[in-house]
């Protein structure tokens, strides 16, 4: 990076005028991980800046931002481009700012330039006080900009794993991020003030595909029913939520066949019937909490759709289950310090480590799957095994500077989950 010989002494933020044209590096298009662009000295110039009045908080690395953006390539992702099958997909979504964000003119950090591509903008300061932006790329399967709706991220996640407990395997697809960056949203579906509509979540999607493929001529001589289960863990218990939370046991037989021993489950035949019992269960979920998102954003919620043949209602033909994780932010803030807050914290961090491993192993195709590290997956332990199972992880990011480093955190998970598939040409 270049080094500059003016310290730039952070004037207050009211004095900060308009700045020059950034360092945008070249590379960007060739898929280096970490690049680097430094703001060039102070325009003497007393003009306004082009991006407006000089008033917001950051305002210099708010333009360094938009000189960048002006230097990317952007094509979004769109309905009608090619979905591949995978194995293993990892997916990234970003969501739009809220109003307090806007109100408090929040900087986007994030950009989403195409397909499967995303890049942080971090802001940075050398020692000399030279501010610059850390730009760093990340490549997905696909990439969701904040006016995706959740019909497009179900169709390019959730969607094509449908099929795939038709014939007989386990889908699962999962919600990952840091409280408040839209996993519920997207899941149980998007909210109008504190209403949420059901019918536009991924849960009620897939429910809705589950049934078109059931009376499809190549699915209809199976027999098979559907049964809807939705349960929530939290700090390694579970809790019913279609039995005003009851705690269950979770437990393994000689074959490693696990169990929730007492679990409802609830014989569906319509969509209408399935977004019934997710307001059911997601009311159960939220009820009796102080703070707006207390436990929910420190449990996982899990429903499941079950097919089961007619004829031998006992086994289970294939499973799809789509999870809600908790909030993977750590437990930095003090003012939660107390006792229960490291426990949750420190459970928490425990499954979603060993999640990362179970996905791991199933992408490696490995035997031994380390479901036992965590309740989490030791109830989601059918969807580490068999080639017939498919998994979709749908990483959720704020687009916010104040969020940056939980959503570098976000990233770096899901990079690592990508990772594990062999899949090398992902990274390039
Ligand atoms: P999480 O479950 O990750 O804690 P939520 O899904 O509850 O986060 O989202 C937090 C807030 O942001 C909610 O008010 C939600 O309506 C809003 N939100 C999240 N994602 C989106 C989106 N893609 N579009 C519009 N609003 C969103
Ligand atoms: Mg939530």
């Amino acid at each position: 990076s270049v080094k500059e010989n003016e310290p730039d002494k952070m004037p207050p933020l009211s004095a900060v005028k308009c700045r020059r044209k950034s360092v945008a590096d070249p590379e960007i298009n060739k898929g280096s991980k970490r690049l680097s662009c430094v703001a060039k000295p102070p325009d003497r110039q007393t003009k306004r800046g082009k991006f407006g009045e000089a008033s917001r908080p950051n305002q210099k690395f708010y333009e360094m931002i938009q000189h960048f953006r002006e230097t990317l390539e952007i094509t979004p992702l769109s309905t009608t481009d090619h979905i591949e099958p995978h194995r293993i997909s990892v997916c990234v979504r970003k969501r739009p700012f809220n109003k307090p964000e806007i109100t408090r003119k929040e900087i986007d950090v994030v950009s989403i330039p195409g397909k499967g591509a995303l890049l942080v903008h971090e802001p940075k300061q050398k020692v000399d006080l030279t501010k610059y932006l850390d730009n760093q790329v990340f490549h997905f399967d696909y990439s969701f900009n904040e006016t995706a709706t959740n019909e497009l991220v179900y169709k390019f996640t959730a969607k094509p794993l449908v099929q795939s407990i038709f014939d007989g395997g386990m889908a699962t697809c999962f919600a990952y991020g840091q409280t408040g960056s839209g996993k519920t949203h997207t899941m149980g579906g998007d909210f109008t003030g504190k209403q949420q509509n059901s019918s536009k979540g991924i849960y009620a999607m897939a429910a809705q595909d589950v049934f078109a493929y059931m009376n499809h001529r190549r699915y209809v001589n199976l027999d098979l029913s559907a049964y809807v289960s939705f349960f929530e863990i939290y700090n390694g218990k579970v809790y019913d939520l279609l039995n005003k939370k009851t705690k269950l046991r979770v437990l393994e037989d000689e074959r490693q066949q696990v169990q929730v021993v007492g679990l409802e489950e609830v014989y569906v035949t319509t969509s209408e019937e399935v977004i019934k019992i997710i307001q059911m269960g997601s009311s159960c979920r939220t009820s009796g909490q102080t703070s707006a998102n207390a436990n929910s954003s420190r449990s996982h919620a899990i429903l499941q759709i079950v097919l089961r043949r007619n004829d031998r209602a006992t086994t289970m033909h294939g499973k799809f289950s789509l999870v809600d994780l908790a909030g993977n932010e750590r437990g930095t803030d003090v003012s939660s310090n107390d006792r229960i807050t490291l426990v949750e914290t420190a459970e928490i961090n425990r499954s979603l480590l060993a999640l990362k491993e179970c996905i791991r192993s199933l992408g490696m195709n490995s035997d031994h799957i380390p479901f036992r590290m965590s309740t989490l997956t030791k109830v989601l332990r059918d969807s580490f095994i068999g080639e017939k199972s498919r998994t979709c992880m749908i990483a959720m990011v704020s687009p916010g500077l104040a969020s940056c480093e939980y959503t570098m955190n976000t990233l770096r998970y899901a990079d690592r989950v990508k990772e594990l598939k062999g899949n090398s040409k992902a990274n390039c």
